[in-house]
Parts: structure tokens; C-alpha cells; sequence
């Protein structure tokens, strides 16, 4: 029956793999299966929500964001990322999956081509979608990382060219360089780039390189989720041309009308305040990749270490992912995230050391086994 009415370009798209493995997971699993954060919110974040909340800031905002948390994200990203803009250019959304689905709705018409990675994050082939636009997925080098080549073939009269580094699933992490030649070809071509940062903090030995840096026509996504732990307070921001601001605030402003306001003055305690609570968990999730790579490197399974996010992307092979499965390991498969690579695992490193030593025992059961 709802078959019947669901309008065509929605009914295909499937419900994320992540989400179904989260909600069947049971009691005994050992889940390194969602991505994000075990912290909790840094204490100095929660109290300035409490305090907003106390101090009635519990209203209607204005639509684009609270004044003060667009100029401190300006800030931040002048000072971070070497990008200029100002606070009229940024627009503060319910995370970082609204700021991917106003870019998308405010710049894709039907037909248009979306280039994004596979394995990629499952919501760009869905947003492109259900914007009208048409998914195009380019896959990955033998390193998991963009191959230029590639991309650029792709980027011929395409829309929009969506890049994340630190990746998720894979936990790879872009060169400047290859940032660089990306977004200077798509501005040649006339190739918006969305550039997904919400890993930005989490990389170990590498740096970061915003896209932005190279081009006029960028749009910068990125979220408070994963750099402060705060998923669930839904709080993200884009930052991009200023003739996409009204566009953007357009589709924001009748989807969402405003980011929630208590979120937003915890965010701008965040952005505002010290971030030795960001070098805190960035170091934990390093020794906790060393450890998960160690552990796997001993039990007969090497793969490329992980530079950056809090992801390793496993080739464990059709019969040992099911095994692993079968283990009580949940891992997300990769074909939840594109064509490319089915048989390989995301396996999500922001769980206790304890954890992550469970899992590694698991699967070398699991390889015991197969043998
Ligand atoms: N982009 C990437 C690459 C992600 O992995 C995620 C969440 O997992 C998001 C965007 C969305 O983040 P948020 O929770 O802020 O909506």
C-alpha cells in the first residue's frame, strides 16, 4: 500500500546498513559497529546548555544560527582552517546531515551528477538521490585514498564533487596536494565541492587540509558530533559562497527553521572554549588505532593503518566477515557503503581499549575456525 504512494526517487534508497546492524545488535555483541564517540561531552559544553536552559534561551532562533556561533565558527575557521568568511557565510544546521541535505536540495536539479568515493559515507548516494540528483560513485586506489584520475574523468559536466577527509569508512586522510589539484580541476569545471570535515581533529601524524583553501566555489560541511562528542545534540554548520546563503537558509528555514537553541550555546561553548578536550580524546583514539592494529596485525590480518577519523576498513574476505558476524564482532559490512569493496569490514575503534581487545579475540576465533 505505501509502496504505491511513495514518491519514486525515495522509495529505492535503502535504510542505512549502520542503522539496521545498530538495532539488531544484541545484549552480547561486541559493537564496533555505529560511529561515534564513546565520550561523554566535555563538562564546560553541558554546563552552558544547562545554563541556557535556565536562562530561558529556549525559543525560535534566528533561523541561520545564533549571531554569537556564527562568528565563533568564522573564527574558527579562519584560525583552523585558513579559511576566510564571514559569519553571514556560515549557517548553523541540525548537524552535520542537515548541512549535506540543504547543500544538496539547494544546488542539485534533476539529472545532475554528484561524484562521491566508494567506499564512501552512506548519505551522499542517498541525499544526491533524493535531491533528484544522479549518484555517481568513483572508487577509491589500492591505498583507499581518491584517485585523481578518476575523479577528475567523473567531474566532466558533473554538479557537485563531494569530498571527506579524514574518510569515513575507510579512516583515510587526503594529501594537500591531492586536495588541492581535486578542488582546482572541479573549479575549472565547474564542479562545486562539498567538503565533509567532521573528522578534522581526529588524525594521527598527517594534516588536515580544507578544501576550501583552493577554491571560491566550496562549501565547508562540519559538525560539533564527532570533535566534541555531541552527537546526539545535533548541532553542525556550512559554510560556503555567499550567493548559496540564501538558497541554503531557503530549504533550512522550511525543513528545520532553526538549529536547536540549547545545542547552539553549548556548540558556542565548544567552538569558544579550551580544546585540550579534543587533544584529549584525539590522543586516546590514536593509541586505541595502535592497539586495534597491533591486535589484528598478530593475528594474521595486516591491512594499512588508519591516518585518520576513529575507522579502520578491514578486507576480511566474504567467508571471515561472516564468520566475524557470526562471532558476536558487529562490523559494518562494507557494501553498505558502495560497490567497491562488499567483503571488507568498518570496524569503528571509539570503544574502551577492553572492548577492542574482546573484538581482536573474537576474530581470531573466528579465523581459528575458517582454518
Ligand atoms: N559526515 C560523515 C563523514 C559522517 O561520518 C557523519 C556521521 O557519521 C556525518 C557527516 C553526519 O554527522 P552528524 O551527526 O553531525 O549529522
Amino acid at each position: 500500500m505505501t509502496g504505491r504512494f511513495t514518491a519514486e526517487r525515495v522509495r529505492d534508497i535503502e535504510i542505512s546498513g549502520i542503522r539496521k546492524l545498530f538495532e539488531s545488535a544484541g545484549p552480547g555483541c561486541t559493537n564496533l559497529g555505529l560511529g561515534q564517540p564513546d565520550f561523554d561531552t566535555p563538562q564546560h559544553i553541558k554546563e552552558a546548555a544547562i545554563r541556557a536552559i535556565r536562562e530561558g534561551k529556549t525559543m525560535y532562533t534566528p533561523n541561520a544560527g545564533i549571531p554569537e556561533l556564527r562568528a565563533a565558527i568564522a573564527e574558527k575557521l579562519q584560525r583552523e582552517n585558513h579559511i576566510s568568511v564571514r559569519p553571514g557565510q556560515v549557517l548553523v544546521t541540525a548537524g552535520g546531515s542537515e548541512a549535506l541535505h540543504l547543500a544538496m536540495e539547494a544546488l542539485v536539479d534533476p539529472g545532475d551528477r554528484v561524484i562521491f568515493s566508494d567506499p564512501g559515507f552512506v548519505s551522499y548516494g542517498a541525499l544526491a538521490t533524493i535531491a533528484g540528483g544522479v549518484p555517481v560513485a568513483v572508487p577509491l586506489d589500492d591505498t583507499l585514498h581518491m584517485d585523481i584520475e578518476k575523479t577528475r574523468a567523473a567531474m566532466e559536466g558533473a554538479r557537485i564533487l563531494v569530498i571527506n577527509s579524514p574518510s569515513n569508512p575507510t579512516g583515510m586522510v587526503e594529501t594537500g596536494e591531492t586536495i588541492r589539484d581535486l578542488v582546482e580541476y572541479a573549479m575549472d569545471a565547474g564542479v562545486t565541492v562539498l567538503s565533509d570535515e567532521v573528522y578534522e581533529h581526529f588524525i594521527y601524524g598527517k594534516e588536515h587540509v580544507s578544501a576550501a583553501r583552493f577554491g571560491d566555489d566550496v562549501v565547508t560541511v562540519n559538525a560539533a558530533s564527532k570533535t566534541y562528542a555531541m552527537t546526539g545534540w545535533r548541532l553542525g554548520y556550512l559554510a560556503g559562497p555567499e550567493e548559496y546563503m540564501e538558497p541554503f537558509l531557503k530549504v533550512h528555514q522550511y525543513c528545520q527553521a532553526c538549529a536547536t537553541s540549547i545545542s547552539q550555546y553549548a556548540a558556542l561553548a565548544g567552538y569558544t572554549g579550551d580544546q585540550q578536550c579534543v587533544a584529549e580524546m584525539r590522543e586516546e583514539y590514536r593509541a586505541r588505532r595502535d592497539l586495534f592494529h597491533a591486535g589484528m596485525r598478530e593475528i594474521g590480518l595486516d591491512f594499512p593503518l588508519p591516518e585518520g577519523a576513529f575507522y579502520a576498513f578491514v578486507p576480511f574476505g566474504e567467508a571471515l566477515l561472516t564468520r566475524v558476524l557470526a562471532h558476536g564482532v558487529v562490523v559494518v559490512p562494507g557494501s553498505s557503503f558502495g560497490r567497491s569493496r562488499p567483503h571488507w569490514g568498518r570496524v569503528c575503534y571509539a570503544v574502551s581499549r577492553d572492548i577492542l581487545q574482546q573484538a581482536v579475540a573474537r576474530i581470531a576465533e573466528a579465523m581459528g575456525e575458517e582454518r
